[in-house]
């Protein structure tokens, strides 16, 4: 029986994993991986492992250093692997589609939110507050969404943003034909959109694809949505254009520098992070903790594909799911 060490450990993760898991030991460790922390996966076959997880060259060195064969990364952004460090030494996986809808919902969620200030309306009612000044919302209906990288979730969210009877157009830089919808040159989203939404990877070529002027070429009063990866947006930007009411609502599900604070409860701590202070202070910022993808169906198919690349790989077989430098 192989040894998996699984790093970053939830109790959300280790529901679904100790229901599925008949073939490994799984060792749960709540630590992050990073190049101090990999050796708590000395003599373990496989690690399993997440989006804070810090796993470049040197991580990845005391692994193989350590028996590892395989990093499976039970998620679908893999911008936190060096994976040319890993090339002929350890294979990596990732679970690429999981649930598509959750993180879509999600989006949906926090725009619906934002724009109907869902959260300040239910702070207000437990106060007995019944007064509606200031939580005035606009109709979706008509409006343009825009949507930034058509894969898996951008497509399901497009399907969503049509339900509601908006407009929807698409970049990509590799665009595929969507019923109801038009692709544009990001230049056009960015100047047509009444509500943009990002759905692509975090590359060296997509890093800040949001700054200053990429703010300054949106409308007026645009909704912005990010639940992809942080980095894809200059927050020291954004902060510019929601004071400048540029951006009229921003439903954030990430943040460029989250790695070290998100799925913790910082809570009874002073957070020396100033630019995430500034976010949160802004009644039209609603900020979540990476957690579009946390439903049910996502979590456990997540356990079920990586637990199957787990058995393809100690199997010899192809790996359906890896990911090539
Ligand atoms: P996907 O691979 O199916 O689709 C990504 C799309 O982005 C592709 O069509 C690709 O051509 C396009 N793309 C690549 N570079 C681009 C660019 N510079 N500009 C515009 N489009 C570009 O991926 P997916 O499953 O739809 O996931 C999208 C992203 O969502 C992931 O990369 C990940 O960062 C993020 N994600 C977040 C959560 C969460 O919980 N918040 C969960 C899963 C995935």
């Amino acid at each position: 029986m192989e040894t998996i060490a699984f790093f970053d450990a939830k109790p959300y993760d280790k529901i679904w994993f100790d229901q599925l898991n008949t073939e490994y030991t799984l060792n749960y460790f709540e630590n992050n991986l990073n190049a101090s922390t990999a050796v708590l996966a000395r003599g373990c076959a496989g690690v399993c492992a997440f989006v804070h997880d810090e796993i470049n060259a040197e991580t990845i060195e005391a692994l193989h250093a350590g028996g590892c064969r395989i990093i499976a990364m039970r998620c679908a952004g893999v911008n936190n692997v060096d994976a040319k460090a890993a090339a002929g030494r350890i294979a990596i996986v990732r679970v690429p589609g999981y649930s598509p809808h959750a993180v879509a919902e999600h989006t949906m969620a926090l725009l619906l939110a934002l724009n109907r200030k869902v959260h300040r309306a239910w702070a207000r009612t437990r106060d007995f507050n019944f007064s509606l000044s200031g939580l005035e919302g606009v109709d979706l209906y008509a409006k343009t969404a825009g949507i930034v990288g058509t894969g898996r979730i951008g497509r399901a969210f497009a399907a969503i943003c049509r339900g509601f009877g908006m407009k929807v157009i698409c970049y990509d830089p590799f665009p595929i034909a969507l019923e109801g919808c038009r692709n544009v040159s990001l230049e056009t989203l960015l100047e047509q959109s009444d509500v943009i939404s990002l759905h692509c990877p975090l590359t060296r070529q997509s890093y800040h694809m949001l700054d200053t002027m990429a703010f300054l070429k949106m409308k007026r009063g645009v909704f912005l949505l990010n639940t992809s990866r942080g980095a894809l947006v200059d927050t020291e930007a954004l902060l510019h254009a929601l004071n400048s009411g540029r951006v009229r609502g921003a439903g954030l599900d990430v943040y460029e520098e989250e790695s070290e604070l998100f799925y913790e409860d910082w809570s009874g701590s002073i957070v020396r992070d100033d630019v995430l202070s500034l976010l949160l202070s802004k009644p039209n910022v609603l900020l979540t903790s990476h957690q579009a993808f946390l439903t049910e169906e996502a979590l456990r198919e997540i356990a079920r594909e990586t637990l199957k690349s787990f058995d393809d790989f100690f199997a010899g077989r192809p790996l359906e799911n890896e990911v090539r430098a």
